[in-house]
């Protein structure tokens, strides 16, 4: 029996500023010096590193997770950056589609950056009764492709994320109406209910980008006019993880849980230390790779909260570059070491769990069934 430690959906109070505060390794004035000087002197291409040795899995895998009883299988599909799409007993949630992949040179300069349809068509499926899109901050790499995916496939989903996302795709209020948008923050902790899921925001953090900087930091405060026409413009606003509840409908008691982060963090303690879900053991956590090495804990911390079944890593993957069509060629995020990311997990990872690191496309599909 799954979750026997949380009933479904019980609300908690969450403070507005009830975040982690991310503390980052080391001391941090000397190094961002000299960090602030290196972003613009090290060619950033040099440092993406190669995935040869690294274990990913390409296209499709089967993972059996105990169950009390047989009910409706979880698909996660990985989509590249921070994107997921989540399926289970006919319903879809997707999280932070993004396929542009700008050169980092021009988002860091920073030069004018948009929507690349040709990259958007090659990694984007429609997905049948996509319900909710979650969007956990409103950086470029969250956000930028929204607009056009929303015009050119007719998307109805409703979007979750922050006020700063709120703001910014006022902007575009034609293609995305304001109706469809929802400031997680006004909840407070307590869940939205979109067909078979329970989402729960949970105010976060985000890691730097490189030794103690963090760019593209603030906030939109009010509705805006125009869409950012550079990186800096994309502004990341409160970070949310989110936790998912999903039923199939059809069985009772099948609820199954998954954190799902698209930026590294410190622990959200003052939730995972307020009742209900001080004891919680996740299904699948989706954990956010880059900036790992930045945060003291993480990994560790946030898998020995989480206790999850199976991990799932995202964002891995060079995001600066046009995906190559074989997996073998997939390079990591620069200054990013994925095995160390594996290794630091795998100290804490409970004995029973597995993980997953999948190629942009790839799906890994949970039968839940009781296991011998
Ligand atoms: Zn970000």
């Amino acid at each position: 029996m799954i979750n026997k430690f949380v009933t479904d959906s019980i609300p908690i109070k969450i403070p507005a500023n009830a975040g982690p505060r991310t503390r980052m390794v080391g001391k941090t004035r000397p190094k961002c010096v000299v960090a602030t000087l290196l972003l613009f002197v090290i060619p950033p291409q040099l440092d993406a590193g190669s995935s040869k040795n690294l274990p990913i899995t390409t296209a499709h895998r089967v993972v059996a997770l105990d169950h009390s009883t047989n009910a409706a299988p979880v698909g996660i599909t990985y989509l590249g950056a921070g994107g997921v799409v989540i399926e289970r007993a006919g319903h879809a949630i997707m999280g932070a589609p993004f396929f542009s992949n700008p050169v980092l040179l021009r988002v860091a300069l920073p030069f004018p950056i948009s929507p690349r349809p040709e990259r958007i068509e090659r990694g984007f499926r429609p997905v049948p009764n996509l319900r909710a899109i979650l969007v956990g901050h409103a950086h470029y790499d969250h956000l930028m492709d929204l607009p056009y995916l929303y015009r050119k496939h007719g998307l109805t989903a409703e979007i979750f994320g922050s006020a700063t996302t709120k703001n910014i795709l006022a902007a575009v209020h034609d293609d995305i109406p304001p109706a469809l948008v929802t400031d997680v923050g006004i909840r407070n902790g307590r869940p939205h209910t979109v067909g078979n899921m329970d989402i729960i925001a949970i105010p976060s953090d985000h890691a730097p980008h490189f030794f103690c900087l963090k760019l593209f930091g603030g906030k939109a405060t009010g509705p805006k006019p125009k869409l950012p026409r550079t990186a800096w413009g994309w502004k990341e606003g409160q970070t949310y993880a989110f936790l998912l509840t999903i039923k199939d409908p059809a069985v009772p008691d099948s609820s199954i849980r998954i954190f799902y982060q698209d930026a590294a963090s410190a622990v959200p303690a003052e939730f995972f230390q307020s009742p209900p879900y001080e004891n919680l053991r996740v299904d699948i956590a989706i954990l956010c790779v880059p900036g790992f090495n930045y945060i003291s804990g993480y990994p560790e911390d946030i898998i020995h909260a989480l206790q999850p079944r199976h991990v799932i890593l995202i964002h891995w993957e060079d995001f600066f570059r046009r995906l190559p069509s074989k997996a073998k060629n997939l390079r990591s995020v620069p200054l990013t070491n994925v095995n160390r990311f594996i290794y630091r997990m795998l100290t804490k990872l409970p004995a029973d769990a597995g993980w997953t690191l999948p190629a942009p496309s790839a799906t890994i599909h949970f039968d839940l069934l009781p296991l011998p």
